[in-house]
């Protein structure tokens, strides 16, 4: 069973235990609790309430005096529940009546701290899921007969988050399937990179399937934790025995005769097979092939060099002289680790990230919080929920274009304006006296022009330590030794290590796919990947993408979100195909183009659109291919289930 969703729990803490338990409370979340603890909704409909907003503080601006007095309430309530010896269940057993529906919403309300849309409710309700409904499964299609499910059969290529998903909600929904997967065990992202400080940046409470929340160590747990998810996710969903380890999928091809798939997949011991399939999804990821910079003399190098996605652990960095060209995600995370033993750091920086402060970056979630999610019913429902909608839309308004502003370039509108000088003046107070450093790390283009990322002062701190540098020089050359600048400056080093990122606009690549009238994906695209939904692509019928073109997220919200709802919609595909006994879907070009032109609008109006600093955002073409920049609620929305209008069914 799922670890926080078991079910039944009986509280059986002394007083001391809950009191201190409740002191790492989110109180917010505490005074929902209280509602279905009590049954008495007048706790939320008090003088005490969160404020709305991403930057209000974890505590939604409620004061210490009125934290204590919700924490008193709730440990009154925990306590009685307690000495009633009373045992809960998931679905609400052993507590007062459930909420109704209007309760709920004024709970969803009272949550976000603002009234809501009722379009906006339907999305958050079901998100929340107080029911116990999993609102991304697969309920319709278990309606239709076993038969027709057993007869079709998929082949998932890539065993990460999407790949591992996919798998759960095809042995879920009764279709066979294959998982293809090039490496030698589940994860992705999480199995692949290994380098030092490598942990997630999203809330880990969000950072998890809706289906199967888990009791993280952290607020942003390690790689190795991450990696175990996914692994204990396989073993539990009985993934295994359905993925083919060390395999590489080198061609997929469309016989448009009989409706199928051809996938040609090259396993690690030699030789070449071949599945058929009905469909195929591909979730194979964004972000896994290295990207090695444009610069000449990289083969010169005689000392050891590697790119931190193959970070070759075999070396020892201490006491060496360590050269780290990037300033992205990843070196953000191993760079800091790496000065804490290296004699010498020297970092290539050639565009200064933003950086958003969170506090809670690197800290381990306190025994309380672990016992109120464990152990009080509902908090982590709640919980789960707030982060959710403080990383919703967040900051979504304040990187989108104000037309009428004329601040200047530095900013799009008032509030991108208020962000810059929000992010800048934490940045100074990190840097203190040194200036010098801080004129180098403030970004010289608007807030998300391209990738925020999240640190707690981490890596000030290291860029401050003597044994660091920040070289801001372009870099001309790499020689024999090591990196020569444009002023000519020579920085020799013992170890180079590539920061430099990921081919993220080469979708699906190095596969060759080839669909209708003998065409390939890499013909079709021309270096400008496109989806409809980010998920088919006209005269590729039955090819369903995972994590495809413009299905990134950059301010808002948690890529298994965007993975979860891309599911939920493929197995509406699968079942509109299964119950009109049809075999195949094509997306239509016209909706795929009117669709890509809307995408296309919508991101010439955001920060990373507007922005002319580098970015792995945006393609060869000059498109931004990745991102979605709409609301969450748009994606949920249009993913709900296919119209079968939108496509040509056979
Ligand atoms: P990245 O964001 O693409 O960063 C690559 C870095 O290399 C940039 O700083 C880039 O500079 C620099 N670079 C490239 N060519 C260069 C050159 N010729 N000279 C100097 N510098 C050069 O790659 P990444 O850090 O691996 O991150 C990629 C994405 O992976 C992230 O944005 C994130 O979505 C994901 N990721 C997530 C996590 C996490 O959740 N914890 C961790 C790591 C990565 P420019 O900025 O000038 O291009």
């Amino acid at each position: 069973m799922n670890p926080l969703r078991t079910g039944n729990r009986t509280i059986e803490a002394d007083d001391e235990t809950i009191r201190s338990a409740l002191e790492d409370a989110h109180v917010p979340t505490l005074m929902n609790v209280l509602v279905h603890l009590t049954g008495d909704a007048s706790i939320i409909r008090g003088d005490i309430r969160p404020e709305s907003g991403f930057l209000a503080d974890a505590q939604g601006g409620i004061s210490p005096e009125d934290q204590a007095l919700v924490r008193n309430r709730a440990f009154e309530a925990l306590k009685a529940l307690r000495d009633r010896g009373e045992t809960t269940g998931t679905n609400g057993d052993g507590l007062p009546p459930a909420p109704n529906a209007d309760l709920v919403h004024e709970m969803v309300e009272f949550a976000t701290g603002q009234p809501l849309s009722s379009a906006y409710g339907t999305f958050l309700e079901s998100e929340l899921a107080l029911d116990g409904e999993d609102g991304y499964g697969v309920s319709a299609l278990t309606e239709l007969p076993r038969e027709a499910r057993a007869n079709f059969n998929v082949v998932v290529v890539g065993a990460g988050m999407s790949g591992l998903l996919a798998g759960i909600r095809l042995k879920e929904a009764g279709i066979p399937f294959t998982i293809v997967e090039r490496h030698a065990d589940v994860g992705g992202t999480w199995y692949q990179n290994t380098y030092p400080g490598c942990r997630v940046d999203s809330p880990n409470h969000t950072y998890s399937y809706s289906f199967h929340p888990t009791d993280w160590p952290q607020f942003y747990s390690s790689q190795e934790v991450l990696r175990r998810y996914f692994d204990d996710c396989a073993t539990h969903y009985r993934l295994r025995e359905n993925i083919q380890f060390n395999t590489d999928v080198e061609t997929a091809a469309y016989d448009e005769e009989r409706g199928l798939w051809r996938i040609e997949v090259r396993p690690g011991n030699g030789g070449t097979e071949t599945l058929v399939a009905n469909a195929v999804i591909s979730a194979v990821g964004q972000l896994n092939r290295p990207k090695w910079p444009d610069v000449p003399g990289q083969d010169r190098y005689r000392g050891i060099a590697f790119h931190s996605t193959e970070w070759e652990h075999e070396h020892d960095l201490s006491g060496k002289k360590v050269a780290v060209i990037g300033t992205g995600a990843s070196a953000f995370q191993f760079a800091p680790e790496v000065a804490k033993t290296a004699a010498h750091v020297t970092i290539f920086q050639r565009t200064a990230p933003w950086m958003f402060n969170a506090p809670e970056y690197h800290e381990t979630v306190p025994d309380g919080k672990h016992w109120l999610l464990n152990q009080v019913p509902y908090y982590e429902k709640w919980y789960r929920f707030s982060l959710f909608w403080r990383m919703a839309e967040g900051i979504l308004a304040a990187v989108r274009k104000d037309p009428g502003w004329n601040g200047g370039e530095m900013a799009i509108s008032a509030a991108n304006d208020e962000m810059r000088q929000l992010l800048t003046e934490s940045m100074a107070e990190l840097c203190g006296s040194d200036t010098e450093l801080l004129k180098k790390i403030i970004p010289d283009y608007p807030v998300a022009g391209k990738r925020i990322l999240i640190d707690n002062g981490n890596w000030i701190r290291a860029l401050r330590r003597d044994n660091v540098d920040l070289v801001t020089d372009p870099i001309a050359e790499i020689t024999e030794t090591g990196v020569r600048t444009g002023s000519g400056a020579h920085h020799e080093c013992d170890v180079l290590i590539y920061g430099t990122g990921f081919t993220a606009s080469k979708f699906l690549w190095p596969m060759k796919i080839t669909g209708r009238g003998g065409r390939t994906l890499e013909d079709q695209w021309d270096g400008d990947a496109r989806a409809y939904l980010g998920i088919m692509v006209p005269c590729f019928p039955n090819l369903f993408c995972m994590y495809g073109p413009n299905t990134n997220i950059v301010v808002n919200g948690s890529i298994v979100f965007f993975s979860e709802c891309g599911m939920r919609y493929i197995l509406g595909c699968l079942k509109l195909l299964l119950e009109r006994g049809k075999r195949t879907m094509d997306c239509r070009s016209d909706v795929h183009d009117t669709y890509n032109a809307r995408v296309d609008e919508g991101n010439r109006n955001m920060a990373w659109g507007v922005s002319k600093a580098p970015t792995w955002y945006r393609n060869e073409k000059g498109r931004i291919a990745q991102n979605w920049p709409f609301t969450l609620l748009e994606y949920w929305n249009r993913t709900r289930e296919p119209n079968a209008d939108d496509y040509l069914i056979n």
